[in-house]
């Protein structure tokens, strides 16, 4: 669960949910979310590493 940072709004699920492949053999892959705040509409993208 992540809170949209413009107002605090907790938001459970995220919208999309994708992994991005490093384009060369280096990097890792990012598994990348993202996220639209029910409150005030905001869209926001958290990207993590998975290793
Ligand atoms: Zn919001």
């Amino acid at each position: 669960m992540v809170k949209c940072p413009k107002d605090g709004t907790d938001v459970q699920k995220p919208t999309k949910e994708w992994s991005v492949k490093p384009k060369s053999r280096k990097g890792p892959t990012l598994n990348v979310k993202l996220y639209a705040c029910p409150t005030c509409g905001h869209k926001w993208r958290v990207a993590t590493k998975v290793a």
